[in-house]
């Protein structure tokens, strides 16, 4: 194939791609950037499939074809399977899946100096970039591949072993931080060795081995209200890995998409630090804690559905914050029919408040709230919407627990700094979920056990059903 047609399929794909990215900045117009996303894809993967047939290297379209056919077929079945609480987990595998696809391609390409000298370049400087990429995207390869691994059981909350659930750990002694500076070093300079004598197998597997701990270690202290941060410097650094890996095998859209992947996750990483109230050097050295469960020694007795609906009676505002509840009880249709009768029968303003960490997934609120045709322009984010609580009548909290919890407040657990929904400067509040268990973090949550607060006990979905009903017979 021509190389002026390679350049040009990879140009479109790499056009696609930032067309794409424009695109999923804003929920209207974030399925077209999927559709643009995996258009450029498609491109980039016909074309370098065609450069390979017509530049005689393909390795058979037998491998070609049953590689694309067995991929697609569990990525379905995956994604159709997966329930929309989920995706969370399936995004932190795939993650390390790309970190890992990169390192093994990278691999492959190393491999070829062993078995046949001369695939060494003669050029010493191509020679050592190569290794050098290798290294890297051996090292950030299989370290997102053991971290995301690690990421996806603690978003599970555990692990399943013969019958009994084990929790996952969040463990980070101080004196562990030195040990991520030997190792990290320690990588670096393997990876130098390697570029002395690139046809040593021990230098790669050493830093295959040091990556995969250093993606444990890194991961293990992080827990609680740090998940989304290190999620999205994983997907960071599974872009990373692609884009090293693009320079070893010569790939300009596998350089042009790792670096977008890179630079993206990285620009999400600082929000989610922002939403945090957090540096991203204090989340990676500095263990917030998060595994534990707090105890509950205190009760509070539950209101009921007309209860609630008498208190609605009339309000003039009301702010829904919605949490990762909402998400789990599927009953964003019903609060969206609560908003619509509220607003039909009584004029109330309705307003939901959206925190950055709200659900298990960055935009997870936007994207339920949307499905159910809320309005974007009544979705406000925290920062916004904090200071209205004061003047608004009932604050509706569905499924939201450590979004709201004024632990965060103080200076101490693992929700310490982080901003919160200021639900407890509305007049009343209602809270709806099945019980007074903590949330995510695992921290108790003062705001339950307030006099203005009304705990709507059951799952949210028959909770909103019954809230519904008992409004439309006021
Ligand atoms: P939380 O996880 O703090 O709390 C959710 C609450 O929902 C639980 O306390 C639970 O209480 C309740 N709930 C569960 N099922 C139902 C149901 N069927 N009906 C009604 N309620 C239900 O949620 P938040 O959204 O407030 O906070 C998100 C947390 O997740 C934060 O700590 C955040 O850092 C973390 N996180 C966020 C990620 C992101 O990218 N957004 C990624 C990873 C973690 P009960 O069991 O009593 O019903």
């Amino acid at each position: 194939m021509s190389t002026d047609w390679v350049a040009f399929g990879y140009l479109l794909s790499a056009i696609l791609f930032v067309f794409g990215l424009k695109k999923l900045g804003h929920p209207r117009t974030a399925p077209r950037g999927n559709q643009y996303g995996m258009m450029g894809m498609a491109v980039a993967v016909i074309t370098t499939v065609l450069d390979m047939h017509f530049d005689g290297g393909i390795v058979g379209w037998t491998i070609i074809g049953g590689g694309i056919l067995l991929g697609s077929l569990i990525g379905y079945i995956m994604a159709k399977r997966v329930e929309m609480t989920g995706m969370p987990e399936l995004v932190a595998l795939f993650n390390g899946f790309g970190g890992a696809a990169s390192a093994l391609v990278a691999l492959s390409e190393t491999w070829k100096y062993l078995e046949n000298s001369d695939a060494i370049p003669d050029n010493e400087l191509k020679l050592t970039v190569t290794m050098v990429a290798a290294g890297l995207s051996a090292l950030v390869g299989w370290m997102t591949l053991t971290g995301s691994l690690l990421a996806m059981f603690k978003l599970k909350g555990g692990i399943e072993v013969f019958g009994k659930w084990i929790r996952t750990p969040t463990w980070g002694p101080t004196w562990l931080n030195p040990i991520k500076g030997i190792l990290f070093i320690s990588a670096l300079a393997l990876i130098y060795l390697s570029t002395e004598d690139p046809t040593n197998t021990d230098y790669l597997w050493g830093i295959i081995a040091i990556s995969c701990v250093l993606g444990i270690i890194l991961v293990l202290p992080i827990g609680g209200a740090d998940m989304p941060v290190v999620v999205s410097l994983l997907n960071s650094l599974s872009g990373i890995a692609a884009a090293f890996t693009g320079f070893i095998i010569g790939n300009s859209v596998l350089i042009v998409a790792g670096s977008l992947v890179g630079a993206s996750g990285l620009i999400l990483t600082v929000i989610m630090c922002k939403a945090m109230n957090r540096q991203l050097i204090d989340v990676l050295f500095k263990s917030f804690g998060g595994s534990e469960k707090q105890e509950l020694t205190r009760t509070k007795a539950g209101s009921d559905a007309d209860e609630v609906a008498m208190m609605a009676d009339g309000a003039q505002k009301i702010i829904i914050v919605p949490g990762y509840g909402m998400a789990v009880s599927q009953c964003q249709h019903q609060v969206k029919e609560f908003a619509d009768l509220m607003a039909e029968k009584f004029d109330t303003e309705i307003k939901y408040a959206i925190h950055p960490v709200a659900g298990r997934m960055p935009g997870h609120m936007n994207v339920l709230l949307a499905e159910a045709n809320v309005p974007y322009e009544q979705l406000i984010e925290m920062d916004e919407i904090n200071s209205e609580f004061s003047e608004c009548d009932m604050a509706i909290v569905i499924g939201a627990n450590d979004t709201c919890n004024p632990a965060a407040r103080t200076g101490e657990g693992p929700l310490a700094g982080m901003p919160i929904i200021d639900a407890d400067q509305a007049r009343t509040v209602v809270i709806i979920k099945r019980s007074l268990s903590v949330g995510y973090a695992g921290v108790d949550n003062d705001l339950f056990y307030e006099d203005k607060t009304m705990m709507l006990f059951g799952d949210g979905k028959a909770m909103m059903t019954q809230l519904n009903n008992a409004i439309k017979d006021l």
